[in-house]
């Protein structure tokens, strides 16, 4: 199968659901897996302080730095806000439940554009 070739300029990104900073406290382990890929810029704007030796980490911050850093347009990069281990209602957490969690799955539907779009 050939790859598509798409200008990264005409590429959409939706981010989420996810964890949400609120709820991702992350050690140093995570926080030298980032920096040793060369990402302590995208580390500093996706973390606030946590415990000593622990950061809340944001990983909808860093998807979006790391898809503007390939090219894609950040006006184009849609995150939703919900966390999946605070709001209960409508989402499962492994954070939350445990094993005993359910499976979510999310899906994107390409519409064709009508007239005037
Ligand atoms: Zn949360």
């Amino acid at each position: 199968m050939e790859a598509l070739k798409v200008p990264s300029e005409d590429i959409t990104i939706a981010v989420g659901p996810g964890i949400g900073q609120c709820c991702l406290e992350v050690d140093a382990p995570v926080r030298d897996f980032f920096v040793g890929q060369g990402r302590q810029n995208q580390w500093e704007a996706s973390v606030r302080d946590g415990r000593p030796g622990h950061w809340w980490l944001d990983l909808k911050i860093m998807a979006r730095m790391q898809a503007v850093e390939t090219g894609v347009n950040e006006r184009r990069v849609d995150i939703l806000p919900y966390c999946t281990r605070c709001d209960a209602e409508y989402f499962y957490s492994y954070r939350r439940e445990g094993l005993a969690a359910g499976r979510q799955a999310n899906y994107i539907v390409l519409k064709e554009r009508e007239e005037g779009e």
